[in-house]
């Protein structure tokens, strides 16, 4: 079988026509000369089209289009670019860092399920971190040439847009996604006819249709299915219209379309893929269905089970209760009572496979970490954790000994370093940087950067965030949706020269957004201090229904236009993929401070310090690893032994400390040339120190290492087993 796909190309003048191969690879994504591509052919449409390349070229004058091709400097980047593309897709597999380490494994396909995947802006199918993982992970897949899969949902409203109203109240507004003015384009039949995958609801009018969607990551191919397909019933057609909405019957039938139609949709498309990753317990039904063809062919349930373990790598990522899926004996009968006679197994026996501690729920990570042999927490810290969280699947072992290993996120840093800090780090490390990421040497070059070519590059990129938000509140302003006091809450009176420090994430409870603000007054005297002032910067959404993460919001969105804390406070609205690279690289300082040890990992703060910006965060997830005693690279705040507000208290004082006494002094001990030294050799030490170690090469080399390799039965070498 052969499949043809259905894009939409744009009428583009011959010279110039790859540019729409281009914009339907989101490799253009970490490509800074193919990102200057499109911007330079009209870079206020650009911004208007959020960087989305296909509807730029839908959109674009063709005038512009005429003139480029008449522009010799633009053909020679056009031509340079496309060579690199070519490079890219047609590396032989020889070339490929999998090919020089692992051979071994170069016929071996993963299969890689996650609920969600943060790739770009333009594409809104996350919510957090999680889904920012999954689209770091295959990114760093497709530059090592790691031949994986990719399946997830396409969800039409996206997940919400955020708009605070004047009182500081989230509301959550849907995207809309429309798949034709994507990177996506339709998975066909060779007849034209759309790919269908089929999928029973067990509760429902009968089986349900899926259509099949293609985003091209690199060499990595990622499918989307999609229930939006005429002649679908009408409530199911919104199954997978909005990622996270709904209520938890939703959710479930959402995890059915995903883990039973992604397996189906692989089998549909003729992709057999010699080992699966389960991104988290959302994909658990993809262990399901696959035992259930064993089953089908023959084989007994136990047999089928060893065989689904063997092949089957699964990552949890929280140990927040509430961020498991865990649905009722009651709603599991409704859907699964006619799925479980085709296991071979009976009802109590089904239920078993859910089962954790004294919950009657069906866990769905339980129910994975009994389907996959190979299995992993996200940091150290959180694998310890989870050990002790999950020991009582595996009767046998205690806390300590629980088959979950560890597996430290990273970033992709091609992805996350901005632009002004990589044309400074390009001049002075090797040019083989990039297939040599996880390698420490190719990082302490970092230290040979001159001060000021350094600060210059910071305070560039410092520049182009405050640029944004003035620019992201006058537009609102003029529109005529913002009053004056929803711009001052924005932060017009932010200052480049200001101490700044950055906060942005999910605004679940436990990560504490208003721990900073629990002295008033003594937060007001350090941020409006005369000679030494501090200015705060923070973003982020709540989940719809997390009324107390929406309070916080709009606690600090009030604060903001408190005149105590000197227009000094700012809160930046709809947190997303655009707004995280500008923040990451241009605040001074990158703050955090979860419930300990709550944070599993963590991912916004090696952002940050590959760009030089220091972490000031509770040593939990991550940092913990990431930090270097004495405050070398950042600063680690011990977390209180002491419970509740009480712990609250300590270490909201600890910070408060921190701050007057190391922080702020650091930044604003400025030698005779102006530069601050001392703070400067702070930052490029967290680039020399968590580059390498938090990049999402090295978390791929450990998972093709320590999970992928036995779960497709390839033994590696004992010098690397051994590390
Ligand atoms: C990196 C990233 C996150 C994850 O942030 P944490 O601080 O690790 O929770 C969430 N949202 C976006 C848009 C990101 O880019």
């Amino acid at each position: 079988m052969s499949f043809k796909m259905r894009a939409s190309p744009v009428d583009l003048p011959d010279r110039i026509d790859r540019l729409n191969e281009l914009s339907y690879n989101l490799w253009w994504t970490w490509q800074p000369r193919a990102r200057a591509l499109f911007r330079e052919l009209d870079p206020v449409l650009w911004g208007v089209c959020k960087e989305n390349p296909v509807l730029f070229l839908h959109r674009i004058d063709p005038t512009r289009l005429s003139r480029a091709v008449e522009d010799p400097a633009f053909l020679g980047q056009y031509d340079d670019v496309m060579m690199r593309f070519d490079t890219m897709i047609n590396a032989s597999d020889s070339e490929t860092w999998l090919a020089h380490r692992h051979p071994e494994l170069l016929d071996k396909k993963v299969a890689y399920f996650s609920a969600e995947f943060g790739l770009h802006r333009a594409l809104p199918i996350y919510s957090g971190g999680l889904g920012v993982l999954a689209g770091d992970h295959i990114k760093e897949a497709s530059d090592m040439g790691i031949p994986l899969t990719a399946v997830s949902l396409l969800y039409r409203q996206g997940y919400l847009q955020q708009r605070l109203d004047s009182s500081g109240w989230q509301h959550d507004v849907p995207a809309h996604l429309e798949p034709d003015s994507e990177p996506t384009t339709q998975v066909l039949n060779e007849d034209g006819t759309p790919v269908l995958i089929e999928v029973d609801l067990q509760d429902g009018p009968g089986s349900l249709c899926l259509a099949v969607w293609q985003v091209q990551v690199g060499r990595v191919s990622l499918y989307l299915l999609d229930s939006d397909v005429d002649g679908n019933p009408e409530w199911t057609r919104q199954l997978s219209s909005r990622l996270y909405g709904g209520d938890t019957e939703h959710r479930l039938r959402q995890e059915i379309v995903l883990g039973i139609g992604g397996v189906r949709l692989l089998r549909a498309l003729g992709i057999e893929p010699n080992y699966w990753h389960a991104n988290e317990g959302h994909a658990a039904l993809s262990m399901l269905e696959r035992l259930r063809e064993y089953v089908h062919e023959g084989k007994s349930f136990e047999e089928a089970q060893d065989l689904v373990r063997a092949s089957t790598v699964f990552t949890t990522h929280t140990p927040v209760p509430a961020g498991h899926d865990i649905f009722s004996p009651q709603m599991i009968d409704r859907y699964f009572s006619s799925y479980w006679p085709e296991l071979g197994l009976d009802q109590e026996e089904f239920l078993a496979l859910g089962r954790h501690g004294d919950d009657p729920g069906f866990n769905f990570t339980a129910l994975s970490l009994r389907l996959s042999a190979h299995r992993n927490g996200v940091s150290e810290k959180h694998g310890e954790v989870s050990r002790q969280m999950w020991h009582d699947i595996w009767p046998d072992t205690g806390p300590e000994t629980a088959p979950i290993q560890s597996i430290t996120n990273g970033v992709h840093l091609r992805t996350w370093i901005s632009p002004a800090m990589r044309r400074v780090y390009s001049r002075y490390q090797p040019r083989y940087w990039k297939d040599q990421q996880e390698k420490q040497h190719v990082w302490d070059t970092i230290l040979n950067i001159p001060d000021d070519e350094f600060w210059a590059a910071h305070q560039q990129a410092k520049q182009a965030l405050i640029a944004e938000m003035h620019e992201r509140s006058r537009k609102r302003y003029v529109e005529g949706q913002f009053d004056a006091w929803q711009v001052l809450s924005s932060g017009p009176f932010q200052n480049p020269n200001v101490l700044t420090l950055g906060f942005a994430r999910r605004f679940a409870t436990y990560k504490r957004a208003t721990l900073i603000f629990r002295d008033i007054d003594r937060l007001a005297r350090i941020l409006s201090n005369a000679e030494h002032p501090v200015q705060l910067i923070f973003a982020g959404k709540a989940h719809p229904a997390d009324e107390g993460g929406k309070k916080f919001i709009q606690d600090i969105y009030l604060k903001a236009r408190d005149p105590r804390l000197g227009g000094r406070v700012a809160f930046v609205e709809d947190y997303e993929m655009g707004l995280a690279s500008l923040l990451v690289a241009g605040v001074d300082v990158w703050l955090n401070n979860p419930r300990y040890p709550l944070e599993a990992s963590g991912t916004s703060g090696m952002k940050a310090a590959a760009n030089g910006v220091p972490n000031f965060s509770i040593l939990d997830g991550w940092w913990i690893e990431g930090w270097e005693p004495g405050n070398r690279n950042g600063w680690g705040i011990e977390s209180s032994p002491r419970q509740g507000d009480a712990q609250d208290e300590a270490e909201a004082n600890m910070m408060y400390e921190m701050l007057e006494e190391q922080i702020v002094p650091l930044y604003y001990q400025r030698q005779a040339d102006g530069l601050p030294h001392d703070w400067i050799q702070v930052a490029k030490e967290a680039i020399r120190t968590v580059a390498p170690r938090f990049s999402a090469r090295r978390m791929l080399i450990d998972y093709v290492e320590k999970l992928y390799a036995p779960a497709a039965g390839v033994t590696v070498g004992e010098e690397v087993a051994a590390r």
